[in-house]
């Protein structure tokens, strides 16, 4: 099996994706070919500890068994329906997500993006069927990130993906945490708040209890929705299945997807009761969303959070990474500025002077992978089933990397 493509090598591959790829991400040249759990191996037989999963998407780590043997079993049952008709695993999965979301309704898409589309449209109709069609505005926040279709680009908050792409849709952007400006941008043409609980996109920045507690508050009081964006945080990445549930706090409508998947394509919008007639039939749908493969994957994921415990397990292991980091912190003040999240979502932030990107390139030389947010924090979300034998090497080589006699040139 992972002989495929062993003709090929790893420097002719990254010559090929040069040349063919449209040139709008910029890779490392290299190739990643296998994985098992935490770790990744590129075509050069080169062993890398995966702290990225994938922006946080390979939940069980790479090829975990149950994962694979439920895309295999399901591959060679049933691939695809459409939603002309129902399927096995995607009304399971519907159930059990309702159930661990406790939501009653579960729509299924294939990406971040399409679920955010799904919770903007699923507001707007709600209202125009209500007979307050007026109410088309959303208010988002400063530094978030909802993704890139034109709605969910609308809902964005940061210029670096807006620039060049207007006129984006009514969305008022105000800072996050901060309810008095929240507060003073509502009218009678507000639908809906959108809020990420922990802005990923944005460095890994967590909103305070108070604050979300305040965003529900509001949205009661003026009789909006609230959106809540858990493509990054949900799904059991921060030690609850949701992470408003921190918080205490219910939202109107959820978006899900990332880690669903545990790497298969797949994204959902879940909401309440009261909405379950806002996107009538006809209204809003997708010809790939909840396919019987994508369903299975995302089943098995769910079962397995639960029987390998794993949220409660992101959570603990979570306390130990920040204390970990913490600990960093409290010895490098002069390079590291911050270090917060909550769960298996955790940043780094750097000193302004450093060049983040080039960390992230010096901590892969030393085979550990990671990503930046925010511009200058580098983040860590690795897969769930991660140990804390993995933090304390990942922690050593970023140690290293930023350890007196190298950070001479880091900046
Ligand atoms: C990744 C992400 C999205 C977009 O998801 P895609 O699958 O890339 O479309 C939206 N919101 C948040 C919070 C995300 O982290």
């Amino acid at each position: 099996m992972v002989q495929r493509f062993a003709m090929n090598s790893q420097e002719q591959l990254v010559e090929l994706g040069q040349k063919y790829l449209y040139p709008n991400y910029r890779q490392p040249p290299l190739v990643l070919s296998r994985g098992q759990g935490c770790e990744v191996w590129d075509k050069n037989g080169r062993r890398y500890l995966d702290f990225t999963a994938g922006i946080a998407v390979n939940s069980l780590g790479h090829a975990h068994p149950v994962l694979v043997r439920a895309i295999a079993t399901q591959a060679a049952l049933l691939c695809h329906t459409s939603n002309y008709f129902f399927n096995e695993p995607n009304v399971l999965l519907a159930e059990k997500l309702c159930g661990a979301t406790h939501m009653a309704r579960a729509f299924f898409c294939n990406s971040g993006t399409e679920a955010i589309e799904a919770c903007l449209k699923l507001a707007r109709r709600h209202f125009f069927d209500s007979g307050a069609p007026e109410r088309v505005r959303v208010i988002a926040f400063e530094k978030s990130f909802h993704g890139r279709t034109l709605g969910a680009l609308a809902a964005t908050g940061q210029a670096a993906y807006r620039d060049g792409f207007g006129p984006l849709g009514p969305v008022s952007h105000v800072p996050y945490g901060s309810l008095e400006a929240v507060n003073g941008v509502f009218d009678q043409d507000v639908a809906a708040i959108i809020v990420e609980p922990i802005q990923g996109e944005g460095g890994v920045v967590p909103g305070s209890p108070e604050f979300l507690r305040g965003l529900r508050q509001s949205c009661d009081d003026q009789g909006v929705l609230l959106i809540a964006d858990e493509i990054q945080t949900g799904v059991g990445r921060t030690g609850r299945f949701l992470a408003l549930e921190h918080a205490g706090v219910r939202a109107d409508v959820v978006a899900l997807a990332k880690g669903l998947g545990g790497g298969f394509p797949i994204g959902a919008m879940v909401c309440t009761a009261a909405l379950a007639t806002a996107l009538p039939p006809g209204s809003h749908g997708t010809t790939f969303g909840g396919n019987p493969l994508a369903s299975a994957a995302a089943l098995a994921v769910l079962e397995t959070l639960e029987t390998e415990g794993l949220v409660a397990h992101a959570g603990q292991l979570g306390r130990h990474l920040a204390g970990l980091l913490k600990a960093l912190k409290d010895q490098r003040p002069d390079v590291i500025n911050d270090v917060r999240g909550m769960g298996l979502l955790q940043a780094i932030e750097l000193d302004s002077a450093l060049d983040a990107r080039g960390i992230v390139g010096k901590l892969r030389d030393r085979g550990l992978l990671v990503t930046v947010a925010g511009g200058q924090s580098l983040r860590l979300s690795p897969p769930l089933i991660a140990t804390e034998a993995d933090c304390a090497e990942a922690l050593q080589i970023i140690d290293d990397v930023l350890s007196p006699k190298s950070t001479g040139d880091l900046s």
